[in-house]
């Protein structure tokens, strides 16, 4: 899917609470149980169908590797060829002289060398090559087929991750909300993989195996109907075992599927989680449901493994039925060595085929969960998305109003109501309000996490429903307590705030962050690595490494998000002064509970239960709002008792 097919899928995005529930609908997997025969063909032929689109860029090599595939089956009838030929003249018989017939190519009769005289031996020596140089040049039509398959594979495989991760990436937080990572992650590597290896045999074996079959059988009737219609009347029984397990195997595929997705969420839970895994000394617990997982996993796996498997011997013993009969039907007419030979080779020859073909049925059945979950989530509506005639912010201010906005995660529980709020631009705002009373759903409706239920925001004077998401987001800053911050060097991390910084500006933002002293002091200066989440530097200094990340961005709105409460009083000196210098010229939104650090807001803003109920600077709400005085009251009260 290119980025053109990506944006028509989100093109039928709708808005608002309902979409949050469409984005919810169940995916067809779990139907599938409960299909008829007739519908669950066209369910299980489906998801191929949708992932062959995804071929269609890289058709003229997928054409070749189908057309080597062919060519290969087709070649066995030169091969069989080559040995009826080398048999007849090399095998121990009565004739002098052998007539040879190819079908549609020509009739030819042969003096059989004898091999007492010198000459003799060499034509001897050189028929007997044929068959090696046959199944060489076979060879190589496979390895073509093969190369060009996989050539498209890894294409394929390639397309489906990038853009099952752009989409998840442009999915909105609610989806996040809902999903656990690791599944995520467990579907865009190995479901990915799974899906692409699914198509790509079942077209690679579509090419080859079948007409391998189609050849050697013509060849065998073409040679001796009545020898053909004996040894193969037996193999239609093989499909006997194939429809008997490969619903079985489809159960424990699926199962396994889900057990894998479980194993992934344990580990990156225990890792994304460990210093908590290791504060309530919880690593026996996190192996005991890793292992819980891992082993449920692998009797999946070995269930749907013995089934497969299962299917080669009972193939082999129900074919060798057919030799069996073949070998009295040779008996009972006089059949030379030499003949019976080619007749025999020719059996034995199918049953790989056969084999692979049968195999293949039953692999589809657990892969093709895999190819539903990738092109599911693909297809899956992200909550908030860009207007189709979306453009940039026109006019990137800090000018922001919330029109009477009211918005519920939930149906009937509304998290904010009825906001109206204008902030002008360069000035100090703050949130402030009891946990729970909506601040941080402003900010996130701000940001465009979420689009409201009702009413409108508007930035610079532009509706965010009309403006694409990056636009709104480059035009705003957010210090969390928690930032997060990457594997990387100090450098790069700064550098997320702009992507093309010099190392002069990082310089320059790191000094008015108040970080660049303490990055000097590290091993590498901006060159150290901070660790995962930026754990090898204290709270403090991830905080100003992500101040001076903001400070780079340069956005007119700054969000600030209980930006001191994980600090001591004398690192909140450090950052209020970085802050300070951040929020120059800006509008700044400020949620925080120590209200010792909003005093001098321009407006203070007071919200509960999902409502504003005053506005107004610190003195005239001391005396105009209960709810103020009361959370000013209980702080002090505290700070006191400290
Ligand atoms: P705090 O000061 O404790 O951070 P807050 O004022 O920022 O609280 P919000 O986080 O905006 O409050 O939450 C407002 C309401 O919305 C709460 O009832 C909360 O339970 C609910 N809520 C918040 N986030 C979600 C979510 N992702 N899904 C469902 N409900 C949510």
């Amino acid at each position: 899917m290119t980025e053109k097919q990506t944006q028509s899928l989100d093109r039928d995005e709708t808005s608002g609470s309902s979409r949050r529930e469409e984005a919810e609908k169940p995916t067809g997997k779990e139907d599938v149980s409960r299909l008829g025969s007739y519908e669950f063909a066209t369910e299980t032929r489906r998801p191929f169908l949708r992932l062959l689109s995804y071929v269609r860029p890289y058709r003229w090599r997928f054409v070749a590797a189908i057309g080597f595939g062919i060519a290969c089956g087709l070649f066995n009838a030169a091969i069989i060829s080559a040995m009826q030929l080398v048999f007849k003249m090399l095998l121990p018989s009565d004739e002098d002289v052998i007539s040879f017939k190819i079908p549609l190519v020509g009739a030819w009769e042969f003096q059989v060398p004898d091999v007492s005289d010198s000459q003799g031996l060499k034509i001897a020596i050189l028929l007997s090559l044929l068959i090696p140089l046959a199944i060489l040049l076979r060879g190589a039509l496979n390895y073509l087929s093969q190369y060009f398959m996989m050539w498209v594979g890894n294409r394929v495989l390639y397309d489906l991750r990038d853009q099952l991760f752009t989409k998840l990436l442009h999915h909105s937080l609610s989806f996040y909300s809902k999903q656990k990572t690791g599944e995520l992650i467990q579907t865009v590597v190995n479901q990915t993989q799974l899906a692409q290896g699914a198509g790509m045999k079942l077209v690679g074996s579509l090419a080859k195996h079948p007409v391998s079959i189609l050849t050697m059988v013509g060849c065998l009737v073409y040679l001796d109907w009545i020898f053909a219609l004996v040894a193969l009347v037996v193999f239609p029984l093989c499909l006997v075992p194939v429809l008997t397990l490969s619903n079985k195997v489809r159960k424990a595929g699926g199962k396994e599927q889900e057990e894998a997705g479980k194993l992934m969420v344990t580990i990156q839970e225990s890792f994304a989680g460990i210093r908590d895994v290791k504060a309530y000394a919880r690593e026996d617990f996190e192996r005991e449901k890793f292992n819980g997982a891992s082993k449920r996993m692998l009797a999946f796996i070995m269930r749907w493994k013995k089934a497969v498997e299962i299917v080669g011997p009972l193939v082999e013993a129900v074919a060798s039925l057919g030799i069996a009969a073949g070998l009295v039907y040779a008996k009972m007419t006089g059949m030379t060595a030499a003949d019976f030979l080619i007749r025999y080779v020719i059996l034995i020859a199918l049953y790989p085929h056969a084999k692979a073909l049968s195999r293949m049925q039953i692999e589809l059945q657990k892969c093709r969960i895999a190819t539903n979950m990738v092109l599911d989530n693909m297809v899956r509506n992200a909550d908030v998305a860009d207007a189709v005639d979306a453009g940039a912010l026109p006019n990137p201010k800090g000018d922001v109003c919330f029109q009477d906005v009211s918005f519920a995660y939930k149906k009937g529980v509304p998290a904010v109501r009825g906001i109206d709020l204008r902030l002008q631009s360069g000035r100090f705002y703050a949130l402030v309000g009891p946990s729970g009373a909506g601040k941080s759903t402003l900010f996130s409706l701000l940001l465009r996490f979420y689009d409201p239920d009702e009413g409108q925001i508007l930035i610079g004077g532009s509706d965010l429903r009309h403006v694409t998401q990056a636009s709104v987001r480059e035009n705003i800053s957010v210090v969390n307590q928690d930032t997060f911050l990457f594997h990387d060097t100090i450098e790069t991390n700064i550098r997320y705030g702009k992507l093309d910084a010099t190392i002069e500006e990082i310089e320059a933002v790191a000094r008015k962050a108040h970080a660049h002293e303490f990055i000097c002091e590290q091993d590498k200066g901006y060159q150290t690595v901070i660790g995962d989440k930026g754990h090898q530097l204290s709270g403090g200094q991830r905080q100003r490494i992500s101040i001076a990340r903001s400070i780079l961005r340069d956005a007119p709105v700054l969000l600030l998000d209980e930006a001191y409460s994980a600090l001591d009083t004398e690192s909140e000196k450090i950052i209020q002064e970085a802050v300070e210098i951040l929020a120059e010229g800006k509008t700044v939104i400020a949620i925080a509970h120590r209200l010792s650090t909003i005093l001098d807001a321009d407006e203070i803003i007071v919200m509960e239960e999902g409502c504003v109920v005053a506005r107004g600077t610190h003195e005239e709400l001391l005396k105009g709002c209960p709810l103020y005085k009361r959370l000013y009251k209980l702080q002090f009260a505290s700070m006191e008792a400290v």
